[in-house]
Formats: structure tokens, C-alpha cells, sequence
């Protein structure tokens, strides 16, 4: 039987219409919610993506603004302007679009916007909270898949996992969360020897590569639970993720496809975090 597709899309939809109530009671009581984004460049995929971050905040009734400043910024400028936003009041949330043009060091960016504002759940402190359990900022992507695994029911505890990536931003913390919730987590990656040793073991299988077709049924266990991470732009402009969905939906339970899968679910935990951000509910309270 063909797998149950996951779909982010309408998933994300559901979450915001919840989100959106809550906003407006939040303004009720005197808060607005506001996520502010810096964008450093003129790179056009990060500018889709800001001005999708952006439509969606105006969808939840969340305040938000762009700040663009040119390639030629220097660091300084820019942990400045960080500096400026931690110390805003009436601003919750601060998102830096990433990549950053190569002479400004991300880490150092990243570690300059204050843990309770890092909506992105990228500081090292709320990473850290991340491992060891506590509440936090949880980083968008990985908090998404969580949510989409726990809205259709996939049991994770107990469950192999099999992470393929171990990116900062979605493998490592993927698999990290997947163990908080008991799982069993195998990590893979550009290194692995015999890959398919691993994924054809796999219960839940993330794929978080960025190369198109990594993953064709032949990699995956019968009713296998398939997330999809990797957005790949083919020739014709259409976006394409990891996984062969044609032939791994024939044999997994469950299956993300690309577009409206992970991707719009990741944009919905931003809104998520800022909504957190707001209320102080961070760590460190404001
Ligand atoms: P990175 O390039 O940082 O990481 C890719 C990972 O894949 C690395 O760990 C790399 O291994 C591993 N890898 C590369 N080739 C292979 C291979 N042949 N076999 C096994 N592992 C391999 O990417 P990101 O984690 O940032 O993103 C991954 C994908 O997810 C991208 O397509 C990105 O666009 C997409 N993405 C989607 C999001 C969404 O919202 N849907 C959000 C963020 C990212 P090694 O570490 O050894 O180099």
C-alpha cells in the first residue's frame, strides 16, 4: 500500500490558525509579538526566503520587519545592529538570515544574538539546553519534523532513527531530539561506509543531505517513516528534496514530499518561537 504522505503544508496551516488565536489574545493583553530579520546581501534565495518568513508572521498577526544591509557590511556594523535589536524592548525575536557573505563569521553572529531572542535556537546556550532536555528554543527545522512525526502518530520511542546529515542546523539536532524522545539514533554521513547498512535498518529515516535521489526505495526498510529535508533545485527551476518520492512512498508507511513538507512546517516553528520569545517564556525570562 502506498505510504500516508505528511502533509506540512496543511499541518503548518492548522498550527498558525491555533498560533493566530493566540496572538491576537497576546495583543489583548498589551503584547504584540515582533520578529525582526536581518538579511546581509543580495542572495535570491535568501531573499525568498525572508520575504516567506515575513508573509507568514503578517498571517499570524506577529509584528515583523526587515532590516537589509549590504554585502559590504562589515562584522562590526552587524553585531552592532544585533547588539541595538537585543537591547529593543519591543522586539522578541531576532532571525539573521544565513549564509552571511564570507568575511563575516556566522558563530560569532549567531553568538552574539541573546539566547532569549534567538528564535532560530541557534545560540550555543539554547543548544546546550536543547541536549540536556530543558525547555528552549528548539532550531525550526528540527522542531517542525518533531511536530509533524507527533501529529500523524509515528511512534518514536523505542524506534531506530537514522539521521542522514550532521548539519548544525538539522541533522545533529534532529537526531538530538529524536533521542530525547527515546529513540535509538544512528547518525550518517558523507563518511558512512555501506550507507544503506544503516537506512535499510531505519524506522524513521531523515534524510538532510541536499542531493537529489540519495535516498530510492532500495534504501529503506518496509514501513519506513521518510522525512525529507533536502530542497534541491533541478534545471527546470522545480525543487526536488533527497528521496525518490515515487518509489519510497511504495514502501514506507510515510513520506514528506518536497515542496510542502518540511519546508513550510519550519517556517510555522519560527512563528512559534517568536510567539515564545514573547510571552518570556525563554530560559532566561526577559
Ligand atoms: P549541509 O550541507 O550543511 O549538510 C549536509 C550533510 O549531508 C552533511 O553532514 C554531509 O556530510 C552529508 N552528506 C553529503 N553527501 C552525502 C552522501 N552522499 N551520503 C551521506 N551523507 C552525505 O546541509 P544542511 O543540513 O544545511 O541542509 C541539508 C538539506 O536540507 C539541504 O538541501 C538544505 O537546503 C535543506 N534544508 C531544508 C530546510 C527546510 O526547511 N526544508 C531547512 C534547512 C535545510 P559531511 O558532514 O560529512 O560533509
Amino acid at each position: 500500500m502506498p505510504a500516508t504522505v505528511i502533509d506540512g503544508k496543511e499541518l503548518g496551516q492548522t498550527l498558525r490558525g491555533d498560533m493566530t488565536k493566540e496572538v491576537s489574545q497576546l495583543k489583548e493583553q498589551g503584547i504584540t509579538p515582533h520578529l525582526t530579520v536581518i538579511i546581509v546581501g543580495d542572495d535570491p534565495a535568501s531573499k525568498s526566503y525572508v520575504n516567506g518568513k515575513k508573509k507568514a508572521t503578517a498571517q499570524t498577526g506577529i509584528a515583523s520587519d526587515v532590516i537589509e544591509m549590504p554585502s559590504s557590511t562589515s562584522e562590526a556594523e552587524l553585531l552592532e545592529k544585533i547588539n541595538d535589536l537585543n537591547h529593543e524592548e519591543s522586539v522578541h525575536g531576532i532571525l539573521v538570515q544565513l549564509p552571511l557573505p564570507d568575511h563575516i563569521n556566522e558563530q560569532t553572529v549567531i553568538e552574539t544574538i541573546s539566547p532569549h531572542k534567538d528564535v532560530d535556537g541557534f545560540h550555543p546556550i539554547n543548544i546546550g539546553n536543547m541536549m540536556a532536555g530543558n525547555d528552549t528554543f528548539l532550531p525550526c527545522t528540527p522542531y517542525g519534523i518533531i511536530k509533524m512525526l507527533h501529529s500523524y502518530g509515528i511512534q518514536i520511542k523505542g524506534k531506530h532513527a537514522v539521521v542522514i546529515g550532521r548539519s548544525n542546523i538539522v541533522g545533529k539536532p534532529v537526531g538530538q531530539l529524536l533521542l530525547n524522545e527515546h529513540a535509538t539514533v544512528t547518525y550518517c554521513h558523507s563518511r558512512t561506509h555501506n550507507l544503506t547498512d544503516f537506512t535499510t535498518s531505519a524506522d524513521i529515516l531523515i534524510a538532510a543531505v541536499g542531493k537529489p535521489n540519495v535516498i530510492r526505495a532500495e534504501h529503506i526498510k518496509q514501513g519506513a517513516a521518510i522525512i525529507d529535508v533536502g530542497i534541491n533545485r533541478q534545471d527546470d527551476g522545480s525543487l526536488t528534496g533527497d528521496v525518490d518520492f515515487a518509489s519510497a512512498a511504495e514502501k514506507a508507511s510515510y513520506i514528506t514530499p518536497v515542496p510542502k513538507g518540511v519546508g513550510p512546517m519550519t517556517i510555522t516553528m519560527l512563528l512559534q518561537n517568536t510567539i515564545k520569545a514573547a510571552k518570556g517564556l525563554s530560559r532566561f525570562g526577559r
